[in-house]
């Protein structure tokens, strides 16, 4: 166990010196989960590991990030922070700002925030405001204010938020002891897929691992920028962590695909929506929609045949990341599954429910 956070276990490896104050909430750490059923449900070959980020102080990866980058902007001097954000950005921020003694702005889209991720924001004291606007209309603006302003901005085009990021891959390398074979994980924004990346390539530098993985980035069908090519000026997708039709760090998705040798893909709301169900009923991890994108591209490309052609009889490592957790968003799922009817307070009729 540690009680230490991204910072001081990794600091060789970030942008901190002696006078960094470190603004922790003993972040980073998240368990790395078999999932056996997984494998016998697809039949593999492999061993197949859920990063649960779920289970950060703030309920998802932003923590990693945030750490860094309220650290950094302290140090800077800076008394606010400021992002646009999807949920789990503001989250994170208004904790850590909350946590620095600074103020934080958020500016949301207004109607596409799960609710946790609202509230959150909400009672950690930032200022909230929603546009009526998109995620990308959001961070123009909150580009432009914080060029002007002396507010620190903590979207992932900050790159301390990315250094911070980078921790999610020394930790999986560190328990399993090599970097794995594939690394599914959902792109929104990109900062993550490219933050991971970074981290692989900077940990097999080190001499710490002598694999690189393949990076399996997935989009959702509605909100698929970088797999189409084109803008996506109006996203739609239930998994709004991931509605996003112009990231910010396209080039270096691309190029952490291309460098990898992986691929970038979509998967419809209803791949989204099944692999949400299994992780959660099949496996007991809750976590939120889009990062079930995961788990639903890795059931997509098996489906078509990737692992046979590449690792024919090989066993190989995979590792899904669980972006965030379920209960950010509980209108999702009881949304898909139906909400009970009363009954009468009698046994009888509780026992004719559970099929005695
Ligand atoms: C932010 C976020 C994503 C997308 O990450 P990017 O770095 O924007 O690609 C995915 N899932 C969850 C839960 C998130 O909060």
């Amino acid at each position: 166990m540690s009680i230490k956070g991204v910072i001081e276990r990794y600091k060789e490896y970030l942008p901190v010196t002696e006078k960094t104050p470190i603004i922790t909430l003993c972040e980073g750490n998240t368990p790395l989960v078999r999932a056996d059923f997984l494998e016998k449900m697809l039949n593999l070959k492999a061993k197949v590991y859920l990063k649960f980020e779920g289970q950060n102080p703030t309920g998802s990866f932003k923590d990693r990030g945030m750490t860094v980058a309220v650290s950094k902007a302290k140090e800077e001097g800076m008394q606010a922070v400021m992002c646009a954000s999807t949920g789990n950005t503001s989250a994170s921020a208004s904790a850590y700002a909350a946590r620095a003694g600074m103020k934080s702005f958020v500016v949301i889209p207004e109607g596409n925030i799960a609710l946790g991720k609202l509230a959150q924001a909400l009672i950690h004291g930032a200022t909230v405001i929603a546009i009526n606007g998109n995620f990308d209309e959001a961070l123009k603006l909150v580009r432009e204010i914080t060029d002007e302003y002396p507010v620190a901005l903590v979207n992932s085009i900050n790159p301390y938020r990315i250094e911070g990021q980078k921790s999610g891959s020394f930790e999986i390398c560190d328990d399993l002891g090599c970097a794995p074979d594939y690394h599914f994980i959902p792109v929104g924004n990109a900062g993550n897929i490219t933050a991971y990346w970074k981290g692989y390539k900077e940990y097999k530098d080190a001499g710490k691992i002598s694999n690189l993985p393949k990076m399996m980035g997935f989009q959702a069908a509605g909100a698929c920028p970088i797999v189409e090519g084109r803008i996506f000026e109006h996203p739609e997708t239930i998994a709004t962590a991931i509605r996003i039709g112009n990231p910010a760090s396209w080039k270096m998705a691309e190029a952490a695909r291309d460098e990898s040798g992986g691929m970038i893909d979509k998967v419809t709301d209803d791949e989204i929506v099944e692999a949400y169900k299994i992780l959660a009923k099949k496996i007991g991890v809750f976590c939120e929609p889009a990062s079930a994108a995961s788990v639903a591209g890795l059931i997509k490309t098996l489906n078509l045949g990737y692992f046979n052609k590449e690792d024919n009889g090989k066993e190989i490592k995979i590792v899904c990341i669980l972006t965030g957790h379920g209960l950010k968003d509980p209108d999702r799922a009881i949304k898909i599954i139906e909400r009970p009817q009363p009954v009468d307070a009698d046994k009888n009729a509780i026992l004719k429910i559970m099929g005695y």
